[in-house]
């Protein structure tokens, strides 16, 4: 509909670009892909607010700037293959469809994955593979990933996605506590790896084997 279209393209003009997002690929996804379908159908009027929504379980689909800014952080191109921990709604994923070769993504909760697994399939990213699976330990089948991109609060970096990031390759996560973190950037190269720190965010906790323990986070 021409209407949402409109709706998308001042959003990303009004909340993305003037707050400093550039890329213009990036740009361009956020305005292709339909936001209003990854929330609840009550949600839908809000959809292109700049907010976090409810989705569903108690997780949230991610603040449009949130998701431009760590697409760009992550700068994928079209021969990438990328790993996402933490589908939720699969809008980040969808738009990590547009930008890269091939996307992996995990969540943790089946639900969710069943609702993104669909909307992939409805919007025709057939490039996109979603599975309910622990995200820490990361999806060994697949590696090694161009780019990682972590969705969900971590205490650490999970060891097994530094393992899988290929040499060259580029991790982008959010690091800190369980309620604010810092966006984080590793870059593997053939000596090790290099962090970085880029700017406070406030995503759900990471909840698996190397991350937050269920038990501490409820
Ligand atoms: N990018 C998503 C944000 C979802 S919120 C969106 O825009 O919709 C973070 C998601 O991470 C939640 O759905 C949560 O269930 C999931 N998650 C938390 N820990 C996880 C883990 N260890 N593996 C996979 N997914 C995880």
């Amino acid at each position: 509909m021409a209407e949402l279209a409109l709706k998308r393209d001042r959003m990303v003009e009004h909340h993305i670009a003037r707050r400093g997002v550039r890329d213009p690929r990036v740009l361009d996804a956020m305005r292709k892909i339909p936001r209003h379908r990854f929330v609840p159908d009550h949600l839908r009027p809000q959809a292109y607010r700049d907010s976090a929504l409810p989705i569903g379980s108690d997780q949230t689909i991610s603040q449009p700037y949130v998701v431009a800014r760590m697409s760009e952080l992550l700068a994928v191109d079209a021969e990438h293959t990328v790993l996402e921990i933490g589908s939720g709604s699969g809008y980040q994923t969808a738009i990590l469809g547009l930008l890269a070769r091939r996307v992996y993504s995990l969540e943790r909760i089946s639900d969710l994955a069943k609702q993104a697994i669909g909307r992939m399939r409805e919007l025709g990213l057939d490039n996109v593979k979603v599975q309910t699976f622990d995200g820490t330990v990361g999806w060994s089948e697949f590696a090694p990933f161009d780019r990682i991109l972590v969705t969900a609060g971590a205490p650490a970096p999970p060891k097994p996605l530094l393992d899988q990031l290929a040499v060259g390759g580029r991790m982008v996560i959010p690091e800190g506590d369980r309620q604010t973190q810092r966006l984080v950037v590793y870059d593997k190269d053939r000596r090790g790896v290099h962090r970085r720190l880029g700017e406070e965010v406030a995503f759900v906790p990471l909840i698996g084997r190397h991350g937050w323990d269920k038990r501490e986070v409820d």
